[in-house]
Formats: C-alpha cells, structure tokens, sequence
C-alpha cells in the first residue's frame, strides 16, 4: 500500500479541535500565500484552517473567474458576477486568516522573508513598503501578458488579464462606434475606428472576437444602424492556424465559422509593431502590411512577472523561462516553497536519469536480471513516479509489460524472459519523448492549489508515519504521491451560442449543450459566485 495513512491525520485534528489554546510553547508554522487567483483562492479553500497560521497577500482583494472574462467585455455578463471578495472566502472558513492588499516585490528565501509594497498609502518610512516571514511560502502570482518586446504593444494595445481589462475594453470598444459616428469624420476615418483587431488566435482571442461579433452584429447594428456596415473584426495568429492546441475537427470549425461571420482571420502573420494608428505585421509572401485600426487587443502568450524573475536568479534557475517545481510543486533548490498555478511549471523527472535506480529497486532478488514480475510489481510505482511511461505505453499500444519487454529484447513471445540492464534501458529509452508541460488553465491552476492544500493539511501526520510511494533515489522526504493532473475537457466558445468541447477520450462536441458541459468543469472545482456578491 503506497498510500500515506490516515489514522495519523485523524488525531492530529481531533487534537487541534480539543486545544483551542495550544500549549505553551506551541505555535502554528506562518504560511504566507501570494495570490488570490485560480491556485491561490483554491489552496486557500482547501487547506485546513486550524494547522497553520496563514497570510494571504495580493494586490487584489478579490478571486476573479477568468473564463467569464471575455464575456464581461461586452457586456453580456456584469464584471460583479464574476468575483468573489477573499476576505468573505476566508470569514467562511474560520481559523487564523489575514489578507493585506499588497504587492509582492522581492523573495528573500535565505532570510524566509517576502518584501511588499502596498499602493494605498504610505507608512512611517513614506513607502508603504513592509516585510513578511514565513515558514511555508506558498507562490501562486499567475503570469503577466507578453509582448514579446514587440514595440508600441504596451501603449496601445488592450491587455485581457483582469477584470478592469475587461470593463476597459468594454468602453474603448463604445467610444470606437461614438468615434466614428461623429459628423466630421470620412468614410475611411469611420473605416479605422470601427476596424477592432484580436491579436492571438489561442482561446482567449477566439472567444473575445466571437464575442465581439455577437456584440456588434446582435446590439451595436441597432444602435448604429448607419455605420454598421463598416465594422470590421480581424484575427491576426502567427501560426498556420487558430486554436492548435485543439484538435483539429474545432480548428476547422471555428476557421469556417469565422469566415462565414466575417471575421477576417490572417493566420501566418506576426505583428512586429503597434502605433497609435495603425499596426504593422509581417508575412514572408507579403513583407510587412501596416492597418490602420480602432481599438487592438493584445492575446498571444504569457510570460514570468519580473521579481519572480529576480527569484529564480537567487536560487540558480536564471537559465529557465518560468519557475521549476518538482512534482509534489515544491520550488527546486529552494526549501519551503512551493509554487502553483501559472508562475510554474512541473519539471517532471526524467526516466533515464534514474534508470538504474529504477532497475536496482526493481531488482529484488539482486539476480541482475528482472522478470516479467519483477518488473510488474513495481510498475503502479513507476507509474505515479513517472506518468509518461503510461503515456507511452498508450501512444505505442503496448499491452502491459509483456509488450514493453519485447521492445526491450527484441521479437520474443516468452514470459519467462528477463531483461538485463542494458535491456531494461533499451525498452524505455524513449518513454520521456511523453513528458509534456501542463497548459496555462484555470483547471490545471486549481488542481494543483487543491493538491497544494492536501498535502499542507497532512505534513504533520507525514511527519510521524514516514510511508508513502515507493522511494526510488531514495527520495525519504516525499511521503505523498506527485501531483497528478485530471484533465477534464477544454472548450472553445465561438459565438452564436456555439461552444466546441474537446473532452478526454478525445471526444468533440460542438454545438449548444457543450456550453453547460463548459461550466460543470469549473463548477466542481470552485464555487461559482453567480450571486453577483462581488464589490472591486
Ligand atoms: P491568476 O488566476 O492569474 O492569479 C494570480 C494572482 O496573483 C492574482 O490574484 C494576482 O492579483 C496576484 N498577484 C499578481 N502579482 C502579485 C504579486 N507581486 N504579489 C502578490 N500577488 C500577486 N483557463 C481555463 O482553464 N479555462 C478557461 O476558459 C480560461 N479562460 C480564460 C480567459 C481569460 C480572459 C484569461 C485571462 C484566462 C483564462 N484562463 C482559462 C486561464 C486561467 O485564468 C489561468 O490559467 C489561471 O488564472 C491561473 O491561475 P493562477 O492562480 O496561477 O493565476
Ligand atoms: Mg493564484
Ligand atoms: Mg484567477
Ligand atoms: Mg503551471
Ligand atoms: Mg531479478
């Protein structure tokens, strides 16, 4: 049995419940969690309010349902229903919470101290600036937009991150259609204020242009019957095509469905400048086009926020573009921090690094050989370890452990066989082409704070029952399985009340319950705060 135990947690809550005033001596370890977005707010649901002794920093005082977001550009739902306050998240739950809204700016992981800033006021020293220590410091600050240094992006492009992107874009979007209605201006000025260009053919982009569409050709054509005809909608995507991390069956679907909306889709074009009036982008048929435009929204990509940058430096991952976690998400060569969500990324462990540890733990009866058993009794562990070999396994339809050895000894039907090390090696030498990063999503980023809070709530029990999955490299410390991730399904909505769904199985659907499908994801995650009880 790999699983840690539970009997062990049971006394320690009940323990906690019994002492409200814990012994002297006693003090709860300070977590510190940065972030109240996806993985931030659901560490935060999930952890167990009595363990520790948490404070929670953000400069926003609000978890915000981002898939929501491109709705709230025009309008179709209101930006309040798409936050929940933090500080009514964690009065609902109890126990020692505080919330500041503030700034992170610097790490100090050699002290254990965080430095921030806040923006609404100053302090004696005229800065606002304070410091934090923690035991536990749990990084979830999501990622910024990126430019990729394309020049004029930052000036005159909308971001759609936040919820004030959103309303933001919402009224540029109004003041466009006000512009070009005014008396003084010609045909080609009307042209250019009413040209709205997406820049970014991922889910983010897509949906904002259908919705757009749906805006302008459902709400707008009525209030501005007589420059309506004039409004144009481009999608500009540097790849050959829109939405590649889809299947190919709702790439199609959306590529058609826009053409027949009007949307004008430029794939295989890549900005290089944005201007006040016009932006210029580059093709190698065509060089470099400049469009005069209205308003531009910028979707292509995200990057790391700079003092976690400045953190990776301290703690030698300057050679990396975004922060490394283990599988059990604890930042590498940096004790008691973890980080989640979009700051991070899983380094998986590689199979060959450790292939012989692998043979030697396999290898019980030290014959210097393994056997179809052997190697069986400790593929579940070598499964949860290294998730790829499964992936393998699946990608080349090898049917268990029979079929892996064959690769390994070449063509032969025997059972009895046994592999050599060399063998061994040979049979999974291409099992790590399968490790994959997880995707930027709020799925993955939710996941990995409610894993996150597992974990937080049974480190003390871990503690006394040092069980857990097998310990290849002898890791002793990790006494729960790795963070594995549970796709659920990634949808597209394309407007027109179309919602392509791609869920596991690789199933698609297109069509209007796909919609419902799109919130039942989320719904079992993180409550929906529907009720409209946000305040920003
Ligand atoms: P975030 O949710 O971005 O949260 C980061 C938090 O850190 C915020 O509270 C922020 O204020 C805070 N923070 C920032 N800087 C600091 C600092 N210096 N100190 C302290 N705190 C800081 N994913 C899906 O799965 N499905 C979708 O349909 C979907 N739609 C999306 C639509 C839009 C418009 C956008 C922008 C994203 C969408 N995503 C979707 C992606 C999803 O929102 C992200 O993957 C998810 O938000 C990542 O969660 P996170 O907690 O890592 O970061
Ligand atoms: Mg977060
Ligand atoms: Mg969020
Ligand atoms: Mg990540
Ligand atoms: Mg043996």
């Amino acid at each position: 049995n790999n699983r840690p135990t539970f009997t062990g947690l049971v006394v320690v809550l009940a323990y906690a419940d019994s002492q409200p005033d814990q012994p002297q001596g006693f003090k709860k370890k300070k977590v510190v969690v940065l972030g109240t977005g996806w993985a931030g707010t659901t560490f935060l649901r999930n952890l167990d309010s009595k363990l520790y002794d948490v404070q929670v920093i953000s400069p926003r005082n609000y978890f915000a349902f981002t898939p929501l977001l491109p709705s709230v550009t025009c309008g179709t739902v209101e930006p309040r229903s798409v936050v929940e306050p933090i500080r009514r998240i964690l009065e609902k739950k109890g126990g020692d919470f505080k919330f500041w809204e503030a700034e992170c700016f610097k790490i100090d992981p050699a002290n254990k101290k965080i430095h921030c800033r806040s923006n609404m006021g100053t302090n004696l020293d005229g800065n606002g600036e304070f410091l934090v220590d923690y035991d536990y410091l749990v990084v979830a600050v999501g990622a910024r937009s990126n430019t990729f240094n394309t020049p004029g992006v930052t000036e005159n492009c909308h971001f759609l991150k936040e919820v004030e992107d959103a309303q933001k874009i919402r009224r540029s979007v109004m003041d466009c259609f006000e512009k070009a209605s005014l008396p003084y201006l010609n045909e080609e000025e009307r042209k250019k204020n009413l040209h709205f260009v997406v820049v970014g053919g991922g889910p983010t982009g897509v949906e904002f242009a259908a919705e757009l569409h749906d805006f302008v050709t459902e709400d707008l054509s009525k209030l501005y019957p007589s420059i309506q005809h004039l409004v144009k909608i481009s999608l500009i995507e540097a790849a050959d095509h829109i939405l590649t991390m889809f299947d190919k069956r709702i790439t199609n679907f959306a590529e058609d469905k826009f053409g027949r909306d009007g949307i004008d889709v430029k794939t295989g074009y890549k900005v290089v400048k944005v201007s006040k009036d016009a932006i210029t982008m580059q093709n190698p048929a065509t060089g470099d086009i400049a469009v005069p435009y209205g308003m531009a929204v910028w979707s292509t990509g995200i990057g790391t926020r700079p003092f976690v940058v400045d953190f990776m430096k301290q703690i030698g991952q300057a050679n990396r573009r975004v922060l490394a976690t283990d599988e059990w998400l604890r930042v590498r060569e940096c004790d008691d921090v973890y980080a989640v969500g979009d700051c991070a990324t899983i380094n998986q462990r590689r199979v060959m690094e450790d292939i012989s540890e692998i043979f030697r733990v396999a290898d019980k009866d030290k014959s210097g050989t393994l056997t179809v058993k052997e190697i069986q009794d400790i593929l579940e562990d070598i499964y949860v370890r290294y998730p790829q070999v499964k992936l393998y396994m699946k990608s080349k339809q090898l049917n268990g452990i029979a079929d892996l050895i064959r690769t390994g000894k070449g063509d032969t039907e025997k059972e009895s066989v046994e592999l050599n090390i060399e063998e061994f090696k040979k049979a999974l030498s291409l099992v790590d082409s399968q490790v994959k990063n997880l995707p930027a999503t709020a799925q993955v980023a939710a996941q990995q704070g409610q894993y996150l809070a597992t974990c937080f709530n049974k480190m003390q029990t871990a503690e006394q029952n040092p069980e857990g999955p097998i310990r290849i490299r002898g890791e002793g410390r990790h006494r729960f399985n790795p963070f594995r991730y549970r796709h659920l399904g990634q949808f597209a909505p394309l407007g027109g009340e179309q919602t392509a769904a791609q869920l596991p199985g690789d199933w698609v659907s297109i069509g209007h319950s796909s919609q419902w499908l799109w919130y039942s994801v989320y719904a079992t995650t993180n409550k929906l705060a529907h009720e409209g009880t946000g305040d920003i």
